[in-house]
Parts: structure tokens; sequence; C-alpha cells
């Protein structure tokens, strides 16, 4: 028998409904959980606002979305990454050779799939709506979460109070629900914009992924249905500024002379964004009973198709954690649960957090000859022994271990 208190609204209740969010609530209602999810909308109403981003999905992220059964909708809209290529543009000595990685040497799945982001989110919020466990609250935020002994209190700005065993703190780099918990971070700035869109071309992009890695950061083609790519273009700035004020047609003209021509002539062009850089850890995933998934507990430059990934993965281990937990007759929102979440986050986040700040560096300090001349001897150390370059792919795609079940391929 459970000791906890009978008079609770839900079993959790989650904040921010970005595609950590909805993923957390779709993986929980596989279980026995009531959840509420909170955020100002859910998914998108097929025009295309701001977010221009496309994301690349890692193996385990499908397998995850299978797993939910929300693969099947996305698919359509994504496309396989077969190939990914770097390209050292940085112009400096020693030069780095290019690399390319090809899926087919670990196996006959693609690397991943690449995917419109608000698509995503749609998808997730639409299964997430038709699910009954789960209650979509529309607010224009949550103001207020308390962290309380036996339950915590989530209180929408325009609503009543409703409480909650476990809170997820989906609500993205900006989070309440990580300063409600009184969880500290480690936060940096880079002078560096990251633009997003995507366009379509003349020549095939044969599911190949590019990374320029460039002085001022990387540029990134990541292949999308009908013959289009996704672009992520970091420049500092200044820069940024003066591309994002430029017209399609000269703009166009500047993406084709910065991925030289790769792709042909460059035809339709989406709406561009612009992401100043930062970087961000949480000191701690969870305290009380609050836990922190995606941007709410990790920020990171968008290299290596890193950042949603790693936070689909805080994502389906809360939700393996809490429903065993609740399972048991335990509290899924009480202190073993919040440590263990902790305890099996912190090395993925901590040691992708550091790479990727590292490889962003390396690329804008690399006038430090050492640094260079690291990264050159490091592509040819994986051109020349299959070996590492294969654990390096497998371990580029996900760690090796402490994936939850819900992350493997069935
Ligand atoms: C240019 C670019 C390209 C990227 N490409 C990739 C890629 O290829 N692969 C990859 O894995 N990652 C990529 N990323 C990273 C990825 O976009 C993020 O990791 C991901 O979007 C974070 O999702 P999230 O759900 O944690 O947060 P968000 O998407 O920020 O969602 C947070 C949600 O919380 C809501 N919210 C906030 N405050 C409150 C509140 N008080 N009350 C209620 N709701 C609230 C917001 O409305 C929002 O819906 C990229 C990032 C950028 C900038």
């Amino acid at each position: 028998m459970s000791d906890l208190p009978l008079e609770n609204d839900y079993d959790v209740a989650i904040v921010g409904a970005g595609a950590t969010g909805l993923t957390v609530a779709c993986a929980m209602a596989m279980e026995d959980l009531k959840i509420i999810c909170f955020d100002k909308m859910f998914g998108f109403d097929g025009q295309q606002k701001g977010d221009t981003r496309t994301i690349a999905l890692l193996q385990n992220s499908i397998y995850l979305l299978e797993n939910l059964g929300v693969w099947d909708e996305c698919k359509p809209f994504a496309e396989p990454l077969n190939i990914m290529k770097v390209i050292d543009d940085t112009g400096r000595f020693p030069p780095v050779p290019d690399a390319s990685f090809d899926a087919s040497e670990l196996g006959p799945d693609p690397f991943g799939y690449n995917i419109a982001n608000d698509r995503l989110v749609s998808i997730l919020a639409e299964h997430a709506r038709n699910n009954p466990k789960i209650t979509l609250l529309e607010t224009d935020h949550v103001a207020s979460i308390e962290n309380h002994a036996k339950m915590a209190v989530v209180t929408p700005f325009e609503g009543q109070p409703v409480t909650a065993l476990l809170v997820v703190g989906a609500d993205g780099a900006n989070s309440l629900a990580r300063r409600a918990a009184k969880i500290t971070t480690t936060d940096w700035k880079y002078n560096q914009t990251a633009m997003a869109c995507w366009f379509s071309h003349s020549l095939p992009h044969n599911n190949i992924s590019t990374e320029y890695h460039r002085k001022s950061g990387p540029l990134v083609l990541v292949p999308m249905r009908d013959n289009k790519s996704g672009l992520v273009w970091v420049e500092t700035p200044d820069k940024a500024n003066h591309l994002m004020a430029l017209d399609d047609t000269d703009f166009k003209a500047q993406l084709s002379e910065a991925t030289h021509g790769e792709l042909g002539d460059l035809i339709d062009l989406s709406k561009r964004s612009a992401f100043p850089l930062s970087g961000l850890v949480a000191n701690d995933f969870g305290k009380g009973r609050i836990v922190l998934v995606g941007h709410a507990a990790h920020v990171l430059p968008p290299i290596g198709a890193q950042g949603l990934n790693l936070g689909l993965r805080d994502a389906a281990m809360i939700a393996d954690i809490a429903c065993k937990a609740n399972i048991r007759g335990m509290d899924p929102g009480g202190p073993e649960v919040i440590a263990k979440y902790d305890e099996l986050r912190r090395s993925d986040i901590l040691s992708r957090t550091f790479t990727v700040d590292f490889l962003n560096r390396s690329l804008i300090h690399g006038w430090f000859p050492p640094l260079q001349a690291t990264r050159t001897i490091g592509v040819q150390l994986l051109k020349l022994i299959p070996p590492l370059r294969k654990a390096v792919m497998r371990e580029g795609i996900a760690p090796q271990s402490n994936l939850p079940p819900s992350m493997l391929s069935r």
C-alpha cells in the first residue's frame, strides 16, 4: 500500500510542451499515470511560424518514437541520413582532412532522420491530445511551482492550482521549474549566432549531411524530403545580422558561395530565423519533486545534432524511472526517483556538453596551433582505424550504456 496522500489531482505535471515535454507525456502515458501538461500552445496550425529549425533525430530517438507509436506519422515528413561529411573550411594550418562517416559501416539503419521541429512537435501534440491519460492545459505560462514534502503545486497564470507528485520542467532554457527547484546553473555565452532555414536545390543531396567547419563556427546542411535541405549557419553576430537583412536572392548567393555550389542552384528558400548561441548546464537535474529535461537542463551549440537527442534521452529516462516506481507502488516523485534520474543522466549530459563546447571552441580559437594539430591528428586516426571510427560513430549516435528500454530497437 502506498502512503501517499489520495487527494493529488495528477501524478505528473509537465511544464512546457516542446518536443521533450510532449515526449515525457506520451512515454509516461504508456503506463498507469495521470498526466497534465502546460503550455501556451500545443503543436502548430500548419502555418510556418518562427521556428525554422530542422532536427536530425539519431537512431535511438527514432526507436523511442517507434516505441511510442508516433514514428509512423513522422516518417512521411522525414529524410534518412546515410552519410555524414565533415569538411575543414577554416583554411588553417595544418589542414584537417575531410572525414566521411557512412551509416552502412554500423548496420542496415541510417544514422537517423531529419524532420522539421514544428512538424515533430505537432505530431507529438496530436498524439498526446488523443490520449485520455493526458490533459493538455493551455495557459499563457505557468506562474508558480511549489515544492512540498508530499506533493508539488503548479499554478497556471489564469487558472486554478493543481497538485502533482512529480513536476517535469520541460520549459526551455529560461526554465521556471529550474528556478522553483532552486537549481543553479553553469552558463556561458558564445560570440556566435545560428541562422536556420531550409531551401530546395537543383542537385540531389544523396542523403548526405555535410558539416563545414569554418572559423566563425559550423555551417551544416541536412537532407530533407523533396530535394530540400535544412541549413544551420553559425556566424559572428554582426555577420549574421548582415546576412539576415539580405533579400532571398542575395542570401542564396552568399549561401551558394559558402557551400562551394555543392547543391547546384538554390531555389525556394523558407523564412530564416536567428538564435544567439549560449551554453548552459544545470548543476542538478532534479531537486525536491522537480526534474529537468531538455533545454531546461542543458543548452548546447548546434554541432553534431546533439541537443534534442540528448533531451529525448532525458525524457525517456525520467519516464522509465517514474513508471517503474509507480508500478512498484512507490511515489513517482519521491526522493529515490529524483536521485536515480540525476545519477543516470549526469555523465551523458556532462560529456556531451564538454565535447560539443570543445569542438565549437576548437573552431573559433583554432589559431592556437596545438588545438588545430589535435583536430588534424584525430581525424587522421579516424580515417585509418576502422574500429576506432565505428566506436566514435556509435558513441556519436548515443551513449552505449544507460539507455532506457524504450530507446532500444524492438
Ligand atoms: C539552429 C538550431 C538547430 C538545431 N538542430 C538540432 C538537431 O539537428 N538535432 C538535435 O538533436 N537538436 C538540435 N537543436 C537543439 C534543439 O532544437 C533543442 O534541444 C530542443 O528544441 C529543445 O527542446 P525542449 O522541448 O527542451 O525546449 P523548447 O523547444 O525550448 O520548448 C520549451 C517549451 O516550454 C514552454 N514554456 C516555457 N516557459 C513556460 C512556462 N512558464 N509555462 C508553460 N510553458 C512554458 C515554451 O512555450 C516551449 O513550448 C538545434 C537547435 C538550434 C538552435
